[in-house]
């Protein structure tokens, strides 16, 4: 951000595809907030609890002290008035309020500083992140490295059968891909592959 007259808040947005390094981006920012003195707090959803119970850490093993929440609401409850810096990983998953919660913050003074999937396993709007993105100041779209060409990769793909939108994993359940590599249809074909095969059991079974 540029240079702010006077205690002004505002929402940084920080998207993109997993594997983009996005939480890796958010821990350096909250670092150097750190090493600036100010008083900083982090908070995930309490649906992602794949590497830690109390801290952001990202692929790469990076980690830093967070706080459990269940949705964008319990954030507004539970940020200090004396905290000046807010972190939110994983926001894809904290659900419309996270909206009023970054704005009211941001509105209070504070820097918000939000990362978060912008677009689901079939490459639609993840929302609140497209409607966050409207009221941010500053949004950092990264991107990924598409596994299968190598190029730069826009999307997530979900590797296994599921139709579930909040499906949480990482290493196997999915990978990046470009734009070319995408298949958006590819979980609810897996889907239909594994009721035809549990059919075929049943029939040769029974
Ligand atoms: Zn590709």
């Amino acid at each position: 951000m540029d240079i702010v007259k006077g205690n002004m808040g505002w929402i940084e947005v920080i998207v993109g595809p997993m594997f983009s390094g996005k939480s890796e981006e958010l821990i350096r920012r909250l670092r150097r907030a750190e090493i600036a003195r100010q008083r900083v707090q982090i908070f995930k959803p309490a649906i992602d609890r794949r590497y830690s119970s109390n801290g952001i850490v990202s692929h790469s093993g990076l980690e830093i002290a967070s706080e459990l929440v269940a949705d964008g609401a319990e954030i507004l409850e539970k940020v200090q008035a004396r905290t000046e810096v807010v972190g939110v990983d994983e926001a894809q998953f904290l659900g419309e309020s996270l909206l009023d919660s970054c704005t009211r913050l941001a509105d209070l003074g504070k820097r918000v500083i939000v990362a978060g999937l912008d677009t689901d396993f079939m490459g639609r709007p993840f929302e609140p992140m497209p409607r966050l993105l409207v009221v941010s100041e500053e949004i950092t779209k990264l991107l990924a490295i598409c596994a299968r060409c190598g190029n730069p990769a826009v999307h997530t793909q979900r590797l296994v059968a599921s139709e579930e939108l909040i499906v949480v994993g990482a290493g196997g359940m999915y990978e990046a891909r470009c734009r070319r590599c995408f298949e958006s249809q590819l979980a609810a074909e897996k889907i239909e592959e594994e009721k035809k095969l549990q059919a075929n059991s049943k029939a040769a079974s029974g």
